[in-house]
């Protein structure tokens, strides 16, 4: 296969790991490429990290357009890229933003898309995507019959790791169209951080369930969490009954992570819990009812009250 066009997505002059993954990923498929948009004076050392994980090429294209207007801006760099380039494929992180990106580039490029991939493979006829779907009951393996494929990929579905390459960067100019001024930035607050990992980036996710009784109940969990240097989620229950954010809701309406490890905590394993866990490579539940169905999806079940159990983790964590 061709050149693997990669959007970069980035925060705070560093590229996020979910993108690190997609180059990773690409390497798989073909040549990858990265396209770093709207880097201001961190695109020379995104560029640079970019080629250290194997970007034989970076594209970056700095307009102002890219902090002044959502999406659009994004959709024609990528789409102008696109043509000139003729790549076999397109990777863009799985997020609100790169699902929005995606689609409206695949329907100015006329292209089929595919979203939430969990692993896409080199196929005879383009590349196969693989996606986990009804809540993890079924893989679906598909490919794209129509134009240049465009794939969204779930942050933490493949790894990432370093593989240096050329990184020839070649600088873009974006010819924007008429849509980019329809949506005006009009300010950017970002959101108090809890100085723990991004959910949906995070390697290890500690949850907790309406067994944590309130939200005081929460502290074992943030302790395991921290000592782990995993994110925090929470299921519907404690998020409806006001005990945790709703950013930190997992599950069919939250957030689907799919973290190398998830321990649920007090969690009993409702189908629209699984929905955003169970891709999960190992999966860890705290249960003291030995019937909660979480125990029919566990790789590791302990039964017993989360309030023993999860300071003896945490002690025997902190100890090693
Ligand atoms: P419960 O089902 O009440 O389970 C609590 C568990 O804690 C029990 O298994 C109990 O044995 C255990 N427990 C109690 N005390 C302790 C203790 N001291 N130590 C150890 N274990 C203890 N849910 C989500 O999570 N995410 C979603 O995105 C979501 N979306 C939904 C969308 C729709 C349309 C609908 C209808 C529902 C949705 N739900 C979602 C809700 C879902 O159906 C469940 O109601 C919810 O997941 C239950 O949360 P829970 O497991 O924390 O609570």
């Amino acid at each position: 296969m061709g050149e693997i066009l990669v959007l970069v997505d980035h925060a705070g002059g560093r590229i996020r790991k979910p993108a690190l993954e997609l180059l990773t990923l690409a390497r798989r498929l073909g040549t990858p490429a990265a396209v770093v948009l709207g880097a201001g004076e961190s695109a020379a050392a995104i560029a640079a990290t970019a080629g250290e994980y194997g970007a034989a090429k970076v594209y970056v294209a700095d307009a102002s357009e890219f902090a002044d207007y959502l999406v659009v801006p994004k959709v024609d760099a990528l789409a102008q890229i696109a043509q000139a380039a003729s790549p076999a494929a397109v990777l863009v992180t799985s997020t609100g933003e790169g699902k929005e990106v995606a689609a409206r580039l695949a329907l100015r490029m006329g292209s089929g898309l595919i979203t939430d991939a969990v692993d896409v493979a080199p196929g005879d006829a383009g590349p196969v995507a693989a996606q986990s779907v009804f809540a993890a009951s079924y893989t679906v393996t598909s490919t794209v019959t129509r134009g240049i494929p465009v794939i969204t990929v779930k942050p933490n579905a493949t790894g990432s790791e370093a593989a240096p390459a050329a990184g020839q960067v070649e600088q873009v100019t974006v010819a924007f169209s008429e849509a980019a001024a329809g949506t005006r930035v009009v300010s950017r607050t970002p959101r108090a951080s809890s100085g723990r990992p991004e959910l949906t980036d995070a390697e290890i996710v500690v949850s907790g369930g309406r067994g944590v009784a309130g939200p005081g109940g929460f502290s074992v969990v943030e302790e395991l969490a921290d000592a782990l240097d995993a994110a925090v989620g929470a299921s519907r229950a404690a998020v409806d009954a006001g005990w945790y954010p709703h950013t930190n809701q997992v599950g069919q309406t939250g957030k689907q992570v799919s973290p190398q490890l998830y321990i649920a905590n007090g969690i009993s394993g409702a189908i629209q819990h699984r929905a955003g866990m169970q891709t999960s490579k190992t999966i860890v539940a705290v249960n003291k009812d030995p019937e909660a169905p979480i125990f029919d999806l566990v790789d590791y079940g302990l039964v017993g009250d989360l309030f023993e159990v999860l300071p003896q983790l945490t002690a025997e964590v902190k100890a090693r």
